[in-house]
């Protein structure tokens, strides 16, 4: 039986753990080949490509700081000598520097615009390049519910995933006559290392607000994200999804 992305190459953004690990699995499962990008844990890099093996699927390892225009070109230009022009983005890595603005360094503020942000730029550059030759492409940015309404303790998180925003729709509007979607995920709490480090005062505050009354997995935002890329979403376009268990 064939599966959905068979042919298919998907670069996934901050794939070595977290929500980037269940895309790059989801992924692979439905014979999209894969390139798991991330910044500095080898090992588990090496073991969500040593997961997407046992599958079956095929899939790439590439450390690149996505911040790095060079390190970013470098990357596309290895992938499309290794496994092909990318098909499908995905745009997930990110970091949180959380701090109110006036302790905020410098530093905490640039570092999370650039990866969350800039890091989305150079990578969506470099992708629709090869989309536009093939009149086909999928771009999926993973911004956050904090995009949408700001959050306090976290103005460079928040500024950079509404940027995220503006950027998708900008861009949907820029490519949508290609052939290509380009669409944001605005997930709420989500399991991950990312949210492991909150107080537990603050997890059963954010769990008090969730009417399906639990946490996401990463997985509940792969499964949009294999929507997104299908064939049946190729009338979705510019549009910001919320993945948050309806969180009030
Ligand atoms: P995570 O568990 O902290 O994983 C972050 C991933 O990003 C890792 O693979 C990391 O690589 C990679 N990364 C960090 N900086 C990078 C860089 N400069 N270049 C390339 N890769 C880089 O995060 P997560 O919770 O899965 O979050 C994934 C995305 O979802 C982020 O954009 C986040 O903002 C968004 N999000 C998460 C939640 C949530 O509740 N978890 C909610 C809303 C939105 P290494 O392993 O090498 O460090």
């Amino acid at each position: 039986m064939s599966k959905e992305f068979e042919g298919k190459v998907a670069l996934i953004t901050g794939a070595s753990r977290g929500i980037g690990k269940a895309i790059a699995i989801k992924l692979a499962s439905l014979g999209a080949k894969v390139i798991i990008n991330y910044l500095q844990q080898d090992d588990k890099a090496q073991q969500v490509l040593n997961e997407v093996s046992a599958l079956g699927g095929m899939a790439l390892l590439k450390k690149a700081d996505v911040s790095d225009s060079a390190a970013v070109k470098t990357m596309f230009s290895e992938v499309k000598n290794e496994l092909g022009k990318v098909d499908i983005l995905v745009n997930n890595a990110g970091i949180t520097r959380d701090t109110f603005l006036l302790r905020m360094p410098d530093n905490d503020w640039d570092a999370v615009i650039n990866t969350n942000l800039r890091g989305v730029y150079l990578c969506t550059k470099q992708a629709l390049r090869s989309m536009i030759e093939k009149s086909w492409g999928r771009i999926i940015n993973i911004t956050s519910l904090a995009g949408l309404l700001g959050n306090a303790g976290q103005s460079n998180y928040s500024a950079a995933k509404a940027g995220i925003i503006a950027f998708t729709k900008s861009i949907a509007r820029e490519v949508g006559a290609l052939n290509i979607t380009v669409n944001a995920i605005a997930p709420g709490f989500i399991v991950t290392d990312m949210t492991d480090k909150l107080p537990a005062e603050t997890k059963d505050l954010i769990l008090s607000r969730i009417p399906l009354k639990r946490f996401g997995t990463p997985e509940d935002v792969a499964n949009l994200v294999a929507f997104l890329a299908s064939e049946q979403a190729s009338y979705i376009t510019a549009q910001v999804i919320g993945v948050d268990g309806g969180v009030v």
